[in-house]
């Protein structure tokens, strides 16, 4: 029985838009290729890309808090560069897309689309006009803040702590979202608090999406949503991404049965609240970035649900197995994000 749905989730898989909204990609990229290492996408993601048929996959920029703020612009540029470097010798199977056109290009083609995210707005500092140089860079979706207060937000506290963080955002945060939304980029409210989510939803005049979050009546971690949250974001019309770090889902790596049904807890609840046009995955692998980095401001010990997007196809096979509907799975899969993504990129 397991093999059948195995097999049923592969041919939707290669049938269908297989999206993951969120990767930390670039910030692993620049740290190998800073001590040497090349071909990093190639060596260890292409395969497995590959073998879930992930179309897109968004790349955030990511800086971690040892590096702010005097170094947060060098490093997101040096991060998006490397990203596009390491690429380079790739190009006719991935690649950055930054448009509409490019995008439908690419999937036209079978290359597997690349768009760049700012996790946090730290880079800029408190300059919004540095915005519109991250735009012309490529990067076309920004988060406000990751886990930490800065200019624009407070944020939610850190994965593996359960401290409720009040404060939304802040002028010049609510100044930065109507500036990416007249830019054409997409906010997103993954690592926001309560009061920051609550701040977004009134000031936002386009659809929003939660990149790589979880639901909080599955598991209370503040990185997740609430179903008044979950029904606000999908009434916009945007995506919710599930994210499979452990910590933040509610589950250990072993058994791994345990591990994919707490995911598919999480993906039926939003299906459930948000409506089947609104969740997607936002995986957040981070075991690649974490091994990279020396000292990151965040502790990862292979706390991945998944340990590789060829391991999605699992998720899929538990999601029919479960009796969700081949139509559902689609959009889950990549269906949703990808048309929220093309119209954005409109
Ligand atoms: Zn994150």
């Amino acid at each position: 029985m397991e093999e059948v749905l195995l097999e049923w989730a592969k041919a939707i898989h290669k049938e269908n838009p297989v999206v993951d909204a969120h990767l930390d990609l670039a910030a692993e990229v620049y740290s190998r290729r800073l001590y040497g290492e090349r071909d990093v996408v190639e060596r260890r993601y292409l395969t497995d890309f590959l073998e879930a048929g992930v179309n897109v996959c968004v790349s955030s920029v990511f800086v971690s808090g040892r590096d702010l703020p005097e170094k947060g612009l060098h490093v997101a540029m040096g991060q998006i560069a490397a990203l596009r470097e390491d690429l380079e010798p790739v190009r006719d199977v991935i690649c950055v897309v930054t448009n509409r056109e490019e995008l439908e290009t690419a999937l036209g083609e079978g290359r597997i689309a690349v768009l760049l995210s700012l996790e946090g707005l730290d880079p800029v500092g408190t300059d919004l006009y540095l915005l519109r140089a991250f735009y012309d860079l490529g990067v076309r979706g920004a988060g406000l803040t990751w886990s930490r207060p800065n200019a624009f937000a407070r944020g939610c506290c850190k994965a593996g702590e359960m401290l409720e963080i009040r404060g939304g955002l802040t002028e010049l945060g609510r100044e930065a979202v109507a500036k990416l939304e007249e830019l054409g980029m997409y906010v997103d409210v993954s690592h926001l608090n309560n009061d920051g989510f609550a701040d977004v939803l009134g000031c936002a005049r386009r659809p929003f999406v939660a990149s790589h979050s979880d639901a909080w009546s599955v598991h209370e971690n503040y990185r997740n949503l609430r179903d008044d949250q979950i029904g606000a974001l999908a009434a916009r019309g945007g995506v919710i991404g599930v994210n499979v770090c452990g910590t933040i889902a509610g589950a250990a790596i072993y058994p791994r049965e345990q591990a994919v049904e707490c995911l598919c807890r999480h993906v039926e609840h939003l299906v459930s609240v948000a409506g089947e046009e609104h969740v997607g995955f936002g995986f957040d692998l981070c075991n690649g970035l974490s091994a990279s980095v020396p000292r990151l401001d965040f502790q990862v010990e292979e706390d991945d649900l998944l340990l590789n997007h060829r391991e999605m196809l699992t998720l899929s096979a538990a999601l029919l197995g479960r009796g969700m509907s081949e139509d559902t799975l689609v959009g889950v899969i990549g269906g949703n994000f990808l048309r929220y993504f093309r119209t954005v990129l409109s």
